[in-house]
């Protein structure tokens, strides 16, 4: 079984959605605009700009709509397609939309083995709409082909009084408890977490569900990062639609991965200057090794559970590759080169273009 050799994380231009959840980020932003994704590209084209050869060995894609990932009929076909090319791919949805999990169970089981579905569950949401049962049904269905997944909750203030009845409709539907993100406010310079409560009662509140995702996400939340990162060489954020490739959410713009299908992906890590006031998606990028001295749990134990009737939400070659780091397949780089690096990157985000003592030991 593989390692990972990078991670991307592709931005799907959906900006709409099917539920109308109060904590959502687009809510937030005011960007419910209507727009549903699709893309200029065909599978086939997205697949050899995303080849293994031209990134170097098998990726973990995730694929994440600003909306409902899954509303767009271009979608599938592109997981498809990097599936088949052997990259193990992440689809992140509400579980809503029955027809594209009916899609996918017309798959080869072979790829059906790499991919992951991230399903985010709106309780609330679900309730008022009446569509708890079909959001378990397509989770079940998923497990039942051999297709790995998590449930994952946004933990707000309007859900404390349901504590304990999603539990246990957690416990009779998926044998386990789901696990607990952060509620992020977008709006916020500092990106803080979207709750009336302190803090510590916060994380008092929510880590009753005993979730690995919560506990990592709760030590790194408002943590500004100054260790050496390498995103933008070992993980990316890119716009899969328009292919515009940014070392991180507000890194540099590295290129656009279309423009010439046969050029390297470039490596130019954010280094020690991360611009963002902490790593709010570190539950992915730190996990996965992006700072590589940093003690961090696998992506795996951040979102398996095991179930009371001992089956697991990870098939074993997705546990197998989710449990590997970045850092065990890419090279760490020597001091004077990260200082360099350093440096550099200081410059590029005040408008001064790559230094030439950097584009030399870029060469090296
Ligand atoms: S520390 Fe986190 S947010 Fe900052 S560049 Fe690295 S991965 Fe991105």
């Amino acid at each position: 079984m593989g390692k990972i050799k990078r991670f991307i994380d592709c931005y799907i231009p959906t900006e709409t959605c099917n539920l109308r959840c109060h904590y959502c980020y687009i809510t937030q932003k005011r960007r419910f605009n209507a727009v549903i994704a699709s893309f200029t590209h065909t599978p086939a084209e997205i697949r050899t700009a995303l080849s293994k050869d031209r990134l170097g060995g098998t990726c973990l894609m995730n694929l994440c709509a600003g909306g409902e990932t899954l509303l767009s009929q271009d979608v599938l076909p592109v997981v498809k397609e990097l599936l088949r090319e052997g990259h193990y791919v992440m689809i992140v949805t509400n579980g809503t939309i029955s027809h594209r999990f009916d899609e996918i169970l017309q798959w080869e089981e072979e790829l059906l083995k790499h991919l992951f579905i991230k399903f985010s569950f709106h309780y609330l949401e679900l309730i008022r709409l009446k569509w708890l049962d079909r959001f378990f049904e397509n989770v079940n269905k998923m497990k039942k082909a051999g297709v790995s997944f998590t449930v994952e909750v946004t933990p707000s203030d309007e859900l404390v009084p349901y504590i304990e009845e999603m539990k246990g409709v957690c416990l009779k539907n998926l044998g386990a408890l789901c696990h607990i993100t952060i509620a992020r406010d977008d709006k916020t310079h500092g990106i803080e977490v979207l709750s009336a409560l302190s803090w510590d009662d916060y994380k008092n509140t929510w880590n009753e569900f005993d979730s690995a995702l919560f506990e990592f996400k709760t030590r790194i939340f408002k943590v500004k990062r100054k260790e050496f990162c390498y995103a933008g060489a070992w993980s990316y954020y890119l716009d899969l639609k328009t292919g515009r490739l940014k070392q991180c959410y507000k890194g540099n713009v590295l290129g656009n991965i279309y423009e010439d299908i046969s050029a390297p992906i470039p490596q130019k890590p954010v280094g020690s200057h991360c611009p963002l006031p902490h790593c709010y998606n570190g539950h992915a990028f730190l996990a996965l090794g992006d700072i590589p001295e940093l003690p961090a749990p696998t992506y795996a134990e951040e979102r398996n559970r095991i179930c009371a009737d001992g089956s697991e939400w990870l098939q074993p070659e997705v546990k197998a590759f989710m449990s590997s780091k970045l850092y065990e397949t890419n090279k760490q780089y020597g001091l004077w080169k990260k200082k360099v690096i350093a440096l550099n990157q200081w410059a590029v985000q005040r408008g001064i273009r790559d230094t030439r003592i950097y584009r030399l030991f870029h060469k090296a």
